[in-house]
């Protein structure tokens, strides 16, 4: 019988890579926590219409990528593709907002989108991003942009570059999308095909076209910037502003919009070079229109996500994979000695150290050989003699220096021990 693989587009995260998405959720969480952002955590699944209404059904993603069932109970239902909508349908749902002044929430988890897996492209991904709900203030735009920044820098990236636009409010993308649509209409046949259809549907997606001619007809488009109000211009002057006080370098690209329907000023992308052709890692920017639209009260918002599984190719690229490590390694052989060794893990275990009990039963040569490739600092060793004297046979296995040493007492000089044991490790 054939063996059962993982789904097209899904990946395991295997024990050695899992570090690095530890330390990146690590990161995250303190700088975030730091900001007083809260975390939040909403169902994967939702009914489909939070997302055809959300994310617009023009997008891509809603009409191209999403997984959709009906569940037993004929409901539509969709596994989210994305965090926001889930988190705005959360704050309405919840009454987030009587709360009460802004709400800065964050989360982090898998989204599912229907798409040609490649480099940096899956259909079961991960997300870690903000929404800061009830504030129009342009520091909000610079609070999240910098925060993002500051997460990328602590994890150690360099290179990246921030692509920075506003698509102004509603009237102002209105007049803009039929000056595009009047400049490009007698190109029209001359456009690759997703365009001719965005044309009707989604014009300023148009703008996102990777395709070489498609670009080529862009280069004389008119341009968003053009078309912003004088109130529109003022804020996205003091965001750029703003950046440029928090010493945060940006380029403003008029090209950038971004595929979700519900932005307004504010767009942003963070990309790298290293990434091939999926190379933004960030993406986000201000949604004032989308709280209301799934039917709560006018909310200004701003937010962004993060792809984890390109900021984690970029780790890869600059750190190798932290090994897990074990402080001590037991091995014991005898039915008592066996017993008194669980016991003693547990012990050591609740004072802090990494132990790792050998549960083969095989003979002790066997068991130091493991404890060897275990990379512990040290071996305990209980045989019938220890399990007979409540003592404990400590061995360092750099050194190969061991000494017998009563259980009790191993667990009473805990101090010491942490102390030797981050000495070795650091060597
Ligand atoms: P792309 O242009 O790469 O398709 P997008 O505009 O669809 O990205 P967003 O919806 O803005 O992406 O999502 C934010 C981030 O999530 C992206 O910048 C990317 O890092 C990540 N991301 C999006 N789709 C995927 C995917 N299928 N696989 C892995 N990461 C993804
Ligand atoms: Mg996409």
């Amino acid at each position: 019988m054939s063996s059962i693989q993982a789904s097209r587009g899904t990946r395991d995260i295997l024990p050695d890579e899992v570090g690095y998405w530890q330390r990146v959720e690590a990161i995250a969480r303190d700088i975030l926590t730091r900001a007083a952002y809260r975390e939040i955590r909403t169902p994967i699944f939702e009914q489909t219409t939070l997302f055809e209404r959300g994310v617009g059904e023009a997008t891509d993603v809603v009409s191209k990528e999403m997984y959709t069932f009906q569940d037993r109970g004929d409901r539509s239902l969709t596994l989210r593709p994305e965090g926001t909508a889930g988190v705005a349908r959360s704050y309405i749902d919840h009454n987030l907002s009587a709360q009460g002044g802004v709400q800065r929430l964050w989360y982090v988890g898998a989204m599912f989108r229907y798409e040609r897996p490649q480099a940096g492209r899956q259909r079961q991904f991960h997300q870690l991003g903000v929404e800061v709900l009830g504030s129009a203030d342009f520091r909000a735009d610079a609070e999240a942009i910098a925060l993002a920044t500051e997460i990328l820098q602590t994890l150690g990236l360099k290179d990246l570059r921030l692509d920075l636009n506003s698509i102004g409010d509603s009237s102002d993308r209105q007049k803009y999308r039929e000056a595009l649509v009047a400049y490009l209409t007698p190109f029209k046949e001359e456009l690759d095909a997703d365009s001719q259809d965005r044309l009707t549907r989604n014009p300023l997606r148009i703008l996102d076209s990777k395709d070489p001619r498609t670009q080529t007809i862009l280069d004389q488009a008119p341009g968003i910037l053009d078309y912003l109000s004088p109130d529109s211009q003022r804020r996205f002057d003091r965001v750029q502003q703003l950046l440029s006080d928090l010493g945060i370098a940006c380029n403003v690209n008029s090209r950038l919009v971004r595929g979700l329907d519900y932005y307004t000023h504010t767009v942003f992308e963070i990309q790298s070079d290293d990434l091939g052709a999926q190379a933004t890692v960030c993406a986000g920017g201000r949604y004032d229109g989308l709280v209301a639209e799934l039917g709560g009260a006018e909310t200004p918002a701003v937010g962004w996500a993060m792809g984890l599984e390109r900021l984690i190719l970029l780790l890869q690229q600059i750190q190798p994979a932290t090994p897990s490590p074990v402080d001590f390694y037991i091995v014991s052989r005898g039915e008592k000695a066996e017993s008194q060794a669980l016991t003693l893990a547990q012990s050591l275990r609740r004072s802090g150290f990494i132990t790792e009990l050998d549960l083969s039963g095989s003979a002790f040569g066997k068991q130091f050989k493991r404890a060897d490739r275990s990379d512990a600092v040290a071996c305990l060793i209980l045989g019938d003699t220890e399990a007979e004297t409540k003592t404990v046979q400590l061995k360092w296995l750099r050194s190969g220096e061991q000494t017998a040493i009563e259980q009790t007492a191993l667990l009473e000089m805990v101090d010491k021990l942490r102390q030797q044991i981050f000495r070795l490790r650091d060597d």
